[in-house]
């Protein structure tokens, strides 16, 4: 069952269309992430869910209840939704306790009885209860804001960008223990980022944003691997980006003839293959082994466990489908694997070239 849904919700400021005609489902107890780059309307389509922004149109409907419908709506703490700003926003007049506490109900003992679990919930030690924000670190701030939002028990938890103020090693592990939490309250998540590693990692449904649209909605790896178009590929990671002749099911590229992902369509086509599908053995510079799709590494840029290495493909396979003989292909690699700068390789594929939609006219 879709705890959210949202049916072509329009919010524009003035000339500027923040969110455009978003259709989004998610389904209770799953966590999507909202991905996009600055100023995509992300955390515009967050605040219209919130119930803190009115839709120009469309709906916003939670549990089967309509929270926004074009104008009417229902107010931000009528909700149940969490939510856990870009910045954290703690008061900063307040302490620990008084700021999981806010708008706690109840007397002062089965308040604290409350708040006490919920620093349980978030990790946090009592000794931080009578802390004033500023003498908190970025990471324990953040479980704090996490902690006020939980506390009003919500069937949705929205979180802006909540982990990116963090270093990366305190971020993964933030982002892992939020998660972990959040799946065993049983909470429906939507998370928004501009970190394409967190979002992957993250969520069970990512939603991409662009320009005010969501353009691609799916899991992780079906958006991966089948992007609907090269910027949204670019996005989520390095791409190979090649022009290819369809036909039946097979692509011929510059790597040859590979399996692809879409059998019903036939001539023109563009597909993508990730690094990671291409494998790299080391060949004679010349010789008769020097069959298949070769080429030569022209760079490596090493980065610890793994390196890409560019590999400049040889004349007769570049010229193979209509392209440039200068075309050069990213390839991971393992570093201890990695054939030297100015090696002659073979390419190999692994799996299926990817073929982009055709773009409408
Ligand atoms: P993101 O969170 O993806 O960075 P936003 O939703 O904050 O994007 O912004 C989307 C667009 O709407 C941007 O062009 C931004 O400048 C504009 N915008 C956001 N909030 C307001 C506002 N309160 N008034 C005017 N323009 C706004
Ligand atoms: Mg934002």
């Amino acid at each position: 069952m879709s705890a959210l849904e949202l049916r072509a919700v329009c919010k524009s400021y003035g000339a500027v269309a923040a969110v455009q005609n978003v259709d989004l489902r998610v389904e209770t107890g799953s966590r999507t992430a909202i991905v996009g780059a600055s100023g995509s309307g992300k955390t515009t389509l967050l605040r219209v869910i919130a119930g803190f922004e009115a839709p120009d149109a469309g709906s916003v409907i939670l549990n089967g209840k309509v929270l926004a419908d074009g104008s009417h709506t229902i107010p931000a703490h009528k909700r149940a939704i969490g939510f856990v700003p870009q910045d954290g926003a703690l008061f900063p007049h307040l302490t620990v306790a008084a700021n999981i506490g806010f708008g706690l109900a109840g007397n002062s003992s089965t308040r604290a009885q409350r708040i006490a679990e919920l620093m349980d919930m978030v990790a946090l030690g009592r000794e931080m209860l009578g802390r004033w924000p500023h003498e908190l670190s970025g990471g324990q701030q953040q479980r704090v804001a996490l902690a006020r939002a939980l506390a009003q028990r919500p069937q949705l938890m929205l979180l802006d960008e909540p982990f990116s103020a963090l270093d990366t090693g305190l971020r993964a592990a933030t982002r892992k223990a939020v998660a972990q939490l959040l799946s065993a309250a049983g909470i429906t998540t939507i998370l928004v980022t501009h970190d394409q590693a967190e979002a992957l990692s993250f969520a069970d449904q990512l939603a991409v944003m662009r320009n005010g649209r969501l353009v691609q909605a799916g899991t992780s790896m079906d958006i991966y691997l089948r992007p609907v178009d090269e910027a949204t590929a670019v996005f989520l990671g390095d791409a190979v980006v090649l022009p290819a002749q369809l036909e039946n099911g097979w692509a011929d590229c510059a790597l040859g003839r590979i399996p692809a992902d879409d059998d019903g369509r036939n001539g023109a086509a563009q597909i993508m293959l990730r690094p990671e599908q291409l494998q790299l053995s080391a060949i004679a510079p010349s010789g008769a082994d020097a069959k298949g799709c070769t080429g030569t590494i022209t760079d490596m840029d090493f980065g610890g466990s793994a390196c890409m290495l560019t590999v400049r493909l040889n004349a007769s396979a570049a010229s193979a489908v209509g392209s440039d003989a200068s075309r050069s292909l990213l390839v991971r690699s393992s570093s201890i694997q990695a054939p030297p700068v100015g090696a002659t390789v073979r390419i190999t594929v692994t799996g299926r070239a990817h073929v982009f939609n055709a773009p409408t006219p």
